[in-house]
């Protein structure tokens, strides 16, 4: 399947579910009440698609001033650990939203288990002792109904017997599953009696040993919705097939009119990044990236340390809106708004990441001057600073070269160029090494410049940043390229792994920064200038992420695109 991007689409403001919403408020069944819930599994990191799912399900209760509930989906004791409730619960608020008490689905198992009993008792639900695989194979196809169970005609006393035994923990693992008793010819996969309870003998984070058995995710869902008094169930797209069996269990419990209602939405899909929680894991394990906060990742925690402001975030997923149709957006269009907010609020600094020494010989021995810097010029109130400058300078060695092609107009052999915040500057020397590489530049700078400006009023076509070599301090900077090449990784049915970008990393030592770097907070992001956004890193002082370049790659591609139509 060819995939291509949803491009800028923007549903900001109202969109199908705020309209659903509003119409119940006023007319519908809740008596104007709006309760929603967010439902993670603890099995994992939070991700950017779930701040997409927090964001809706938050948003939209704080919008209908109803409420919204943080609900662990705690089903598979397997893969769940309590660890990840702190760290689930830690991100959501981080998001900027108050995850309120927690509430998890094992707090009503006792109320899940009589309730199948009820449905037993019905003449609902069956114990199957058929495996896994052959209840799999005997589902039928889209064009050929299911074949029934020889244990589907069982009698309530014998069901009931085996249901309360498989409570008990008289049987193994897969040994016995208990069924809805629905249609195996039905039009709908969903409906032909699937299963409601699995046999897992396995140690549960919360109730420990005391269930053998645990519901399954359309058994347990909906029940604890209506437990909880949920209005709008809001899920993602791949349940809407299962929503004619949400409403069948809640119909056939009899739990009355003021119930909840399923209500899917497109899940969130950027591309060059991979949000299922199987292959996130993968590239942890195998070592793919340093770990689930890794700069890299599209978790909260990876984007967190990326630099990414929750404030971007929101604002991303309020401008892609929710819709019924799956898409995949560009990752440059949540970077652009990453971009918009650090150029509004980070503070700018001088960092030199290639650096090369560059002597200004003119300069008088043993001198220091303070040169005066803006801070933010977006935001007057951040102010200015004093960058130390002195006659041994670092810049990038990217800013010079020996013999410049027409279209270079920074620094080379006789060319003059200003030093940000600095003075104007004329090569008149090159050392060179061995190989012919650069190893130090000789300039003389005019005192009449200082700012960056000549009396005489004559142009320089570049400014370039430095650092002053006797007071710059040594540092990190990581500088992070797509983790895949592809723009839709395993889209075409390929392991998405395949197109790993094995650059996705760079890692430059010995960068060279202006002495207030040392005061950045942890976490903190800054623009260094020319360069790009950087965020300091939260435990290792003086190692700084990039977070997004300075050019506006969205806006490039917004015009491309223009072009092409
Ligand atoms: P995975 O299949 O990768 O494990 P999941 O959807 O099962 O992901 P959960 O922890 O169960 O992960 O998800 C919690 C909630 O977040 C669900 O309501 C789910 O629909 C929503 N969600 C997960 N991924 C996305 C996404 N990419 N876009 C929108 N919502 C999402
Ligand atoms: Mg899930």
């Amino acid at each position: 399947m060819k995939e291509t991007p949803i491009g800028s689409t923007s549903n900001s403001g109202s969109d199908f579910i705020r309209e659903m919403l509003a119409e119940d408020a006023s007319d519908g069944p809740y008596g104007g009440r709006v309760q929603t819930r967010f439902p993670p599994e603890p099995n994992g990191y939070l991700h950017i698609g779930h701040a997409k799912s927090i964001a809706l399900n938050f948003g939209v209760a704080a919008e209908f001033d109803g409420v919204c509930r943080l609900r662990f989906d705690d089903t598979n004791p397997e893969t769940e650990e309590a660890s990840f409730i702190e760290a689930i619960r830690q991100d959501v608020a981080w998001l900027g939203f108050e995850p309120g008490e927690s509430a998890y689905a094992s707090d009503y198992f006792a109320q899940l288990a009589q309730w199948a009993e009820q449905l037993i008792r019905n003449g609902l639900a069956y114990v199957d002792d058929q495996d896994a695989e052959t209840i799999s194979a005997n589902r039928g196809g889209f064009t050929t109904p299911g074949v029934n169970s020889p244990y589907r005609d069982r009698t309530v006393e014998e069901n009931l017997d085996l249901f309360a035994r498989m409570r008990a923990g008289e049987f193994a693992d897969g040994e016995k599953v208990l069924r809805a008793k629905i249609d195996m010819a039905h039009d709908n996969m969903a409906m032909r009696d699937p299963v409601m309870y699995r046999i897992r003998n396995a140690h549960h984070f919360r109730t420990g040993n005391e269930w053998k058995i645990y519901p399954t995710y359309d058994w347990a869902h909906g029940q604890s919705d209506a437990v909880e008094g949920t209005t709008h169930s809001l899920c993602t797209l791949e349940f809407d097939t299962h929503r004619p069996l949400y409403d069948w269990f809640i119909e056939q419990l009899g739990l009355g009119n003021d119930r909840p209602r399923q209500t899917e939405f497109a899940r969130l899909k950027l591309t060059h990044t991979v949000m299922s929680k199987r292959k996130l894991l993968e590239l942890v394990r195998d070592g793919h990236v340093d770990g689930w906060d890794d700069p890299r990742m599209p978790t909260l925690r990876g984007l967190r340390r990326r630099g990414y402001p929750p404030e971007a975030i929101r604002a991303f997923c309020s401008h892609i809106g929710v819709a019924r149709v799956n898409g995949t957006h560009e990752i440059e269009l949540l970077e652009s708004f990453v971009r918009t907010h650090h150029n509004q609020h980070a503070l700018r600094r001088m960092a030199v990441l290639d650096p090369v020494e560059l002597v200004i010989d003119n300069w008088p021995e043993g001198v220091t001057d303070e040169r005066p810097a803006i801070n933010n010029p977006e935001d007057e109130s951040a102010g200015t600073r004093k960058v130390p400058f002195s006659g041994k300078l670092w810049i990038e060695r990217g800013d010079f070269m020996l013999n410049p092609p027409k279209k270079f107009f920074r620094l080379a052999p006789g060319r003059e160029v200003r030093l940000r915040a600095g003075y104007l500057i004329t090569c008149t020397d090159v050392e060179t090494g061995a190989d012919g590489e650069v190893v130090r530049i000789h300039c003389d700078y005019d005192p009449e410049t200082a700012g960056g400006q000549a009396p005489d009023g004559r142009k320089v076509k570049a400014t370039i940043h430095w650092v002053s070599a006797q007071h710059a301090i040594g540092g990190t900077v990581m500088l992070y390229d797509r983790l895949f090449t592809d723009p839709f990784p395993g889209a075409d049915g390929s392991d998405p792994l395949a197109s790993l970008n094995p650059a996705s990393r760079e890692v430059r030592t010995g960068c060279k920064f202006e002495p207030s770097l040392a005061e950045t907070p942890a976490g903190q992001v800054v623009q260094f200038e020319r360069l790009g956004y950087f965020a300091h890193d939260q435990q290792d002082p003086l190692t700084f992420h990039r977070t997004v370049g300075l050019r506006d790659e969205w806006a490039a591609i917004q015009r491309r695109q223009s072009q092409q139509s």
